[in-house]
C-alpha cells in the first residue's frame, strides 16, 4: 500500500465522491476510504449497483445518485471500500482494512464522513423490532428488504416523511405515524420561509410527502410521552395525544428524530466546532472552502452541518477545488471560476436551512429520557441510574463516565453522548452548549490487539 498521498478523502457519500471527482478532473488522483462495501454514502447507498427497476422505484434523486456513483467508479480515483478510519491526526490517517491496520500520510485531507440519526432514548427502544427509520432505508437500498408491517413510525424530520412514502409505495402497511415535533414549529419557521423558496422544487417535494402521509396514514401530531412495550407478537407504542393516552400496534417500530453531524472524528482531529441552536448539535467549523482550524484538513458534507445531498455535493466540490489550488494544480483564478456554480447551489441550500431546522426542531421534552429508558445501550444504564449519579455531583459527560460508566462500551459513546449531555444540562441548569461532549479517543471503533499491532508505524498519541 502506498503510504503517502497528496489527497485523501474519507467518506464516499455525495460529498466525498464529488470531492474525488473534482480532484481527478484537475490531475490529482486521490485515495478515497469508506467503511462501506460500495460508494454512495447514506442517501445513494448501493445506487451504483442497484437494478434499474429498484433505482426507478426509489425515486429521481436516487437515480441521479446512481449516475454520480458510476462516474466515481469510472474516474481515476483509488477507492478502498471496507476501510474504517479509526484515528486521524494532522496529515496522518489510521484505518483498518480486511483485518489489517494501516497508517498513511497525506498533504491534504478531506473529511466527508457525514451524519447519523440522532439517538433519542425512550422506554422500549432497545426491544427487537425497534429500528431507526434510516435503517429501513439502508435495508431497502442495500438488500431490497422492507419490514413486513404493520409498521409504526415515531419522531420528527424530513427523513421520516420520506420513509413513510417509501413504505407506502412498496405496499407496506403503516399502522400509524406518531409525530413528536412541536405544533408551533411551522409558525415559528414562517420568518424563514422566503429563504426556503430559494428551492421551490425541494419545498414542493417535501409538501407532497407531508400530504401523502396525512392523507394515507393515521397521524398523531404533537404526541408526547412515548414508550414501547412488547405485546404478544407485536410492539405497542403508547403516547399522549389530544388529552388522552393512545396506543398503536405494529410488528416493527421505526424511530427518527433528525440527522445530526457525527462529530467524534472531527473532535479527534482537533477541529473547532460550532453549535446549531435550533437542532441542538455540534458540527465542524469551516470556511466556504471547507477549511478547518487544522492545516490541510477540510470538512465537506453533513459532518460540517446537515444540509442534504445537494449541499454535500457542492461542498465536496469546493473543498476539492481549494485542495487542488493548495497542491498547485490550479490557479486561484481557476479555483474561483470553477467554484461559481457550486457556490450558487450552496447559497440556495443554505438559504433554506433555517426554515428546515425550525420546522423540524426537536421538542425539548423528547430529548429528556424517561427514568425507565435505557440511555447507554452498551452498559445497559437507565436514565434513572444516570440521573442519580448526575445529582450526586457529575457536571460533565466525562465525569459521569468515570462515575457510572456510560460511554465505556463498544459504541464509545456514539449513542449516549447527546442524551447524557441533555440530562446533565437539565439537572444542573447549564446551557447545553456549555457542556463539553465526551472526549474522543482513538481507536474510534473497537479494534482487536492483533489488528492494532499489525500497524507498520505507531499512531500519534498512542
Ligand atoms: C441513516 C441515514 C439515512 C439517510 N437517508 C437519506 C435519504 O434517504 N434521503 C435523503 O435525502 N437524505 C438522507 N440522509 C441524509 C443524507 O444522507 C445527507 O444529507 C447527505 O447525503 C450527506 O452526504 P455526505 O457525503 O456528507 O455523508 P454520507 O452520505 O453520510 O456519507 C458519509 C460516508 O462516510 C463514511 N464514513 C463515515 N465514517 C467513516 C470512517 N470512520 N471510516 C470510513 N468511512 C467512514 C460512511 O460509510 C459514508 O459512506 C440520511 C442520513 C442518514 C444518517
Amino acid at each position: 500500500m502506498q503510504t503517502h498521498w497528496s489527497l485523501v478523502v474519507i467518506g464516499a457519500g455525495p460529498a466525498g465522491m464529488a470531492a474525488a471527482l473534482e480532484a481527478a478532473r484537475h490531475g490529482v488522483q486521490p485515495l478515497v476510504l469508506d467503511r462501506q462495501p460500495e460508494a454512495g454514502g447514506q442517501i445513494f447507498r448501493s445506487a451504483g449497483s442497484a437494478q434499474p427497476a429498484t433505482v426507478q422505484a426509489i425515486g429521481k434523486e436516487y437515480a441521479e445518485g446512481a449516475s454520480l456513483c458510476r462516474a466515481f467508479t469510472n474516474a481515476p480515483v483509488t477507492f478502498l471500500a471496507g476501510a474504517e478510519v479509526w484515528h486521524i491526526a494532522p496529515g496522518r490517517i489510521y484505518f483498518s482494512h480486511k483485518g489489517q491496520s494501516h497508517g498513511i500520510t497525506a498533504d491534504q485531507i478531506i473529511l466527508a464522513t457525514g451524519g447519523m440519526e440522532r439517538p433519542v432514548p425512550l422506554p422500549g427502544w432497545t426491544l427487537p423490532g425497534v429500528l431507526g427509520a434510516g435503517a429501513t432505508d439502508i435495508l431497502l437500498k442495500s438488500a431490497g428488504i422492507l419490514p413486513e408491517g404493520p409498521v409504526v413510525l415515531c419522531g420528527n424530520g424530513p427523513l421520516l416523511l420520506q420513509t413513510v412514502s417509501h413504505l407506502l409505495h412498496f405496499g407496506v402497511r403503516v399502522a400509524g405515524v406518531v409525530l413528536t415535533g412541536n405544533l408551533s414549529n411551522p409558525i415559528k419557521a414562517l420568518p424563514a420561509l422566503p429563504g426556503a423558496l430559494a428551492r421551490p422544487q425541494y419545498m414542493a417535494h417535501g409538501m407532497g410527502l407531508g400530504l401523502n402521509m396525512a392523507l394515507r396514514t393515521r397521524c398523531y401530531p404533537g404526541a408526547t410521552q412515548l414508550a414501547i412495550e412488547k405485546e404478544k407478537n407485536n410492539l405497542r407504542v403508547s403516547f399522549y395525544f389530544a388529552g388522552k393516552t393512545r396506543h398503536v400496534e405494529g410488528t416493527t417500530v421505526l424511530l427518527h428524530e433528525g440527522v445530526v453531524s457525527e462529530s467524534r472524528i472531527t473532535r479527534l482531529a482537533g477541529v473547532r466546532h460550532v453549535w446549531n441552536p435550533r437542532q441542538r448539535y455540534w458540527h465542524a467549523e469551516t470556511d466556504t472552502w471547507g477549511n478547518t482550524c487544522v492545516a490541510g484538513l477540510r470538512c465537506a458534507g453533513d459532518v460540517a452541518g446537515v444540509r442534504g445531498a445537494a449541499a454535500a455535493t457542492a461542498r465536496g466540490t469546493l473543498a476539492a477545488l481549494d485542495a487542488c489550488y493548495t497542491l498547485g494544480k490550479i490557479t486561484p483564478e481557476q479555483r474561483n471560476t470553477f467554484a461559481l456554480p457550486e457556490q450558487r447551489r450552496l447559497r440556495r441550500c443554505e438559504a433554506m436551512q433555517p426554515f428546515m431546522d425550525t420546522v423540524f426542531a426537536p421538542r425539548l421534552e423528547c430529548l429528556q429520557p424517561a427514568d425507565s429508558a435505557i440511555v447507554c445501550r452498551c452498559e445497559e444504564l437507565t436514565a434513572k441510574t444516570l440521573r442519580e449519579a448526575i445529582m450526586a455531583g457529575s457536571y460533565s459527560p466525562d465525569g459521569l463516565k468515570s462515575q457510572a460508566r456510560p460511554g465505556m462500551g463498544t459504541c464509545q459513546g456514539r449513542m449516549c453522548a447527546a442524551p447524557v449531555a441533555e440530562m446533565i444540562a437539565q439537572a444542573h441548569n447549564i446551557p447545553l452548549e456549555c457542556i463539553e461532549p465526551y472526549r474522543a479517543q482513538p481507536p474510534l471503533f473497537p479494534l482487536n490487539f492483533g489488528e492494532m499491532a499489525s500497524l507498520t508505524c505507531p499512531p500519534e498519541g498512542l
